[in-house]
């Protein structure tokens, strides 16, 4: 199928990254379907085209995998790639925001079901000699259809040296990286991705990233580094499975840390995978915002 990124129409602007902006977009040779469109500005030369192209690539498989979004190609034009995607509804970072706003805080059937996707996701990208990198809420999205909501997980193999060389660039990061991707910088695996979903779980239970208390991006990484894991905060809110499985998911030590398989069976996910519960969770946020939207048209 030729598509051409002069048949791209932009509808609006839904988010901002450290790449660059996402847009809601369709063809105009197809205007009935509406998807996500990932802008990223780089240096137009027709080797580096090559390689992202190539990085790409692997994106293709994700269509077999229910746990993450879909990619349906990538386009050039002069100075830009266009990363374009299955739209979901809204991001994690987003949600967890919103939902501590209306006191309606991420309880522990929304938390294993993140955990579960995310894990399958994680099995998913290992099963294919990938890792995911990038593991944080705003790369976890969700939503709804029909009566079901999924969580699907994005933003992988987005050309893995792009995305490298902006993360050591981008001083304002929270960092989801596991002591030892900092301490080497290459040579972990995937077990980093699961400490990164610990962090992302701990951030969605207590409405903030667990290492707000730093000021600087150095001490982050130094508390990453020197000081025990993160925990929950108010763990009584919680399930202790649940606090269990975080601190399985944030052992300093990829050894001690555990594996996909041996979270995918904890008695947390047993106890707590609930779609009927996230499916309320979501719609109960859902009429919170748009009552918000209403009152502020009025
Ligand atoms: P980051 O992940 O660092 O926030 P991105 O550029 O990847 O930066 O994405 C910016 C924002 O765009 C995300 O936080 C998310 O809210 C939104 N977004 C990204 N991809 C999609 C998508 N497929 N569907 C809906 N929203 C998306
Ligand atoms: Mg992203």
């Amino acid at each position: 199928q030729n598509v051409n990124a002069r048949d791209l129409v932009d509808i609006e602007h839904i988010g901002q990254g450290t790449f660059g902006i996402v847009t809601r977009s369709f063809l105009r040779t197809h205007p009935d379907y509406v998807f996500a469109v990932k802008h990223i500005t780089f240096q137009d030369d027709n080797n580096e085209q090559k390689t992202m192209m190539k990085d790409l690539e692997v994106n293709k498989s994700t269509i077999e995998c229910p746990y993450t979004v879909s990619y349906l190609g990538a386009l050039f034009k002069e100075g830009e790639i266009l990363i374009c995607m299955e739209l979901c509804d809204m991001s994690l970072d987003l949600y967890y925001k919103k939902a501590h706003q209306y006191e309606l805080c991420v309880n522990d059937f929304v938390l294993a079901s993140v955990a579960h996707a995310v894990l399958n996701a994680i099995k998913f990208l290992h099963e294919k000699k990938m890792m995911h990198r990038d593991i944080k809420p705003s790369n976890i999205l969700i939503k709804k259809q029909e009566s079901t909501v999924s969580i699907l997980v994005c933003d992988f193999g987005i050309a893995g040296n792009l995305v490298n060389s902006m993360a050591k660039t981008n001083v304002g990061c929270k960092p989801y990286m596991s002591p030892e991707r900092i301490k080497a910088g290459e040579g972990y695996t995937f077990k980093s991705d699961i400490w990164s979903l610990g962090v992302s779980l701990i951030e969605l239970a207590d409405g903030k990233h667990p290492f707000t208390n730093a000021s600087t991006q150095f001490d982050i990484l130094k508390m990453v580094m020197e000081d025990p894991p993160p925990g929950l905060d108010q763990d009584d809110r919680f399930p202790e499975s649940c606090a269990h499985f975080i601190s399985l998911c944030l052992k300093k030590d990829p050894i001690d840390r555990a594996h996909y398989e041996q979270l995918l069976d904890h008695c947390f996910l047993r106890e707590c995978m609930n779609p009927q519960q996230l499916f309320d969770h979501y719609e109960e946020l859902q009429k919170c915002i748009n009552s918000e939207n209403n009152s502020n048209q009025s």
